[in-house]
């Protein structure tokens, strides 16, 4: 009997075309450049990710689905510097290159690796999807759930409708890249976020990966000016130590100070369940070393209302308070329509929108109506 990931890899392997991220090497296999691993392709072969393949000569890719849609807060991101309050309609596609034991997500990003993870994909076309997201009244349409890298031929085709229609449009990702994937987005995401695991290269094999191509990564998004924030899931005994925060929050200040820092409470998810849930003393003294080392914007987040002024952003000039935040709730936006600070006029960092109109939603919701169709099921 064939196990549901086998069926569901065979569902998905029909729902592909040809793609543009990679290259045909002297001996004939392909090099796939979507993502950090760069595969050598032998005809036949399928990628890390589980979902690019050689068939024939030609890189084969995801295409004309997704694994499901919600509406986010942008705050859930989380993005803090970029059109606060806007609702965030998110699309996730199916599996990941790298297969972290506690990831928040795995029921998507595992989808091809674990039978236990029943995503059914949903049958989807760029037009419908940007006017679902204009019905819901989203500003951001946002890849995200599982690794958008390794669909980013897909992603774009979306992001392309997307500006169509006046949309913002942003990565949530691993920031496991290359050049030639960024500089293949460039034209058509505006905000990235990169969940900075780790700054130990042996914790990255541990997850899959390599830390080189994810700090490669974040520093060529900041030199071609995607507004960049940064994620840290602070997970005790894993990445919590001293000297680990110290080194990663002195990297991301050579690269900005003001790139956002966002250190996050983990709680016990898939397959890591040893860990302690993080505290906010945790959190507050994880954002204090990178405060010190000249982070101008840093926040603590999963915890709301534990972490005093830490959801907050205040201006790094003179301190007034730009944005109150509880949680995924705005609740004062100060911010001046030119992107200043209204007590010192000094400018903020972002992508702001001209003012703040109010909040659609401070939770994720799903939307009303499903207009997508299952695959596997006509
Ligand atoms: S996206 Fe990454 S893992 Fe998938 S085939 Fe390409 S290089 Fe390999």
């Amino acid at each position: 009997m064939k196990s549901v990931a086998t069926t569901l890899a065979q569902v998905l392997a029909r729902e592909t075309r040809a793609g543009e991220l990679y290259e045909t090497l002297p001996d004939g296999r392909l090099r796939c450049y979507a993502c950090g691993h760069s595969c050598p392709l032998p005809e036949g072969a399928v990628g890390v990710c589980k979902v690019r393949f050689n068939a024939g000569g030609r890189l084969m890719v995801p295409w004309g689905y997704v694994g499901g849609v919600q509406c986010d807060p942008i705050e859930k991101k989380p993005f803090f510097h970029a059109h606060p309050g806007a609702l965030a309609y998110s699309f996730g596609m199916l599996g990941c290159d790298l297969h972290c034991s506690y990831c928040q997500n795995w029921v998507t990003s595992q989808a091809l690796r674990d039978p236990s993870a029943i995503s059914p994909p949903l049958q989807a076309n760029p037009e419908a999807l940007v006017l679902d997201a204009r019905r819901q009244r989203a500003r951001v349409l946002v890849s995200t759930y599982n690794e958008p890298l390794i669909t980013s031929e897909w992603a774009v085709a979306i992001f392309k409708e997307a500006r169509r229609a006046g949309l913002t449009t942003a990565y949530v990702s691993n920031g496991n890249g290359t050049p030639q994937v960024i500089d293949y987005l460039r034209p058509w995401v505006d905000l990235y976020k990169v969940d900075l695991k780790s700054f130990d290269d042996r914790h990255y094999r541990q997850l899959g990966g390599r830390i080189q191509p994810i700090l490669d990564t974040i520093q060529r998004l900041h030199s071609l000016d995607f507004w960049v924030e940064i994620v840290t899931l602070l997970i005790s005994g894993f990445n919590d130590s001293r000297d680990e925060l110290d080194r990663l929050t002195t990297f991301l200040a050579s690269v900005s100070p003001d790139i956002p820092w966002h250190v996050t409470a983990f709680h016990a998810d898939y397959k890591m369940t040893d860990p302690p849930d993080t505290t906010a003393d945790m959190l507050i003294a994880a954002a204090e070393i990178g405060r010190a080392n000249g982070l101008r914007y840093v926040y603590a987040g999963n915890l709301p209302g534990q972490v005093g002024d830490l959801e907050d952003t205040r201006c790094a000039s003179c301190g007034e308070t730009l944005i109150a935040r509880y949680g995924y709730s705005i609740r004062e936006y100060h911010i001046t329509p030119d992107g200043r600070c209204p007590a010192c006029a000094s400018p903020v960092p972002g992508r702001w929108s001209a003012g703040f109109d109010g909040q659609i939603a401070s939770r994720p919701f799903l939307p009303g109506t499903r207009r997508f169709t299952i695959l596997g099921s006509r």
